[in-house]
């Protein structure tokens, strides 16, 4: 019998790192972010502490993804700050933001097609200068298609396969935070389930920043939930303690 996933999970191998005085890992402090002369992201504030799952909602064209971008440093923080461990990281590039540890699963998911499975995993190692250390086998255990995959490329793997292999590459890294941009967007119910339990797994030993736009989803796996309304935080809480009808409103297209 195949046990459980947690413990299948791959664990840390050292002790991480003490968290910062707060207790964050990721603290955003009222972030802005534009395109050009238009701001789409104003004024967030969030915090992740290690090992938590947050979760981000909003309507299309609310800012979730705009804001995944400035935390990896792909779009420039027009003001505010980003702090991971106590480290400002705010005017780092992107590199630095990966290797510092903050692991990122683009919405479409960003795999290259024409790379095998595995070109695709060894990539995710780049964060850690191309070491591996066993995560390769960790990440197999995690998601045993990938193995069975490994040699095949990458564009004829299904919607929930190549999902799996981007959180897979990302995982390569040993990210401290993992950014999902809308894991399960297009995918199949059944995979669904087991990317949530992926996800559930992870929590307690990689914290997550999860966009997701399937709201019975995001209530059952995140620890904390955050509003967005044209780019600004409009509610926020534990999901316990959200008002289920005004989420709804904040949410319906
Ligand atoms: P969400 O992820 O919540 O659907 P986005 O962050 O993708 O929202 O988009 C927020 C707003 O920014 C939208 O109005 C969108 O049209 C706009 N936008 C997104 N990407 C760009 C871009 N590259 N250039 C200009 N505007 C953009």
């Amino acid at each position: 019998m195949t046990p459980p996933l947690l413990d299948r999970l791959p664990l840390p191998r050292h002790a991480p790192p003490p968290a910062p005085m707060d207790g964050a890992l990721l603290r955003i402090d009222r972030l802005s972010l534009a395109y050009g002369q238009v701001e789409v992201v104003r004024g967030v504030s969030l915090s992740v502490a290690p090992g938590q799952v947050v979760c981000v909602m909003g309507r299309n064209g609310a800012g979730k993804t705009t804001l995944m971008k400035g935390i990896i440093g792909a779009l420039r923080a027009r003001s505010g700050r980003i702090l991971f461990d106590g480290r400002d990281l705010t005017s780092r590039p992107s590199y630095a933001r990966a290797r510092a540890g903050i692991g990122y699963v683009p919405q479409g998911r960003g795999i290259f097609p024409q790379l095998s499975v595995l070109e695709n995993l060894l990539l995710g190692l780049e964060p850690r200068g191309g070491r591996d250390d066993g995560r390769l086998e960790e990440v197999f255990e995690l998601f045993p298609v990938l193995r069975q995959m490994a040699k095949r490329t990458a564009g004829v793997l299904s919607g929930g396969q190549q999902q799996q292999l981007a959180i897979g590459r990302a995982l390569m890294g040993r990210p401290r935070l993992l950014l999902l941009d809308e894991p399960t967007e297009g995918i199949q119910p059944n995979i669904v389930e087991q990317i949530e339990g992926v996800i559930a797994s992870l929590k307690g030993h990689v914290a997550v920043l999860l966009v997701e736009q399937f709201l019975d989803f995001a209530l059952a796996n995140a620890d904390y939930c955050c509003v967005l309304e044209s780019g600004a935080v409009t509610m926020e809480g534990p999901p316990a303690s959200l008002e289920a009808e005004r989420l709804r409103e904040a949410l319906a297209v």
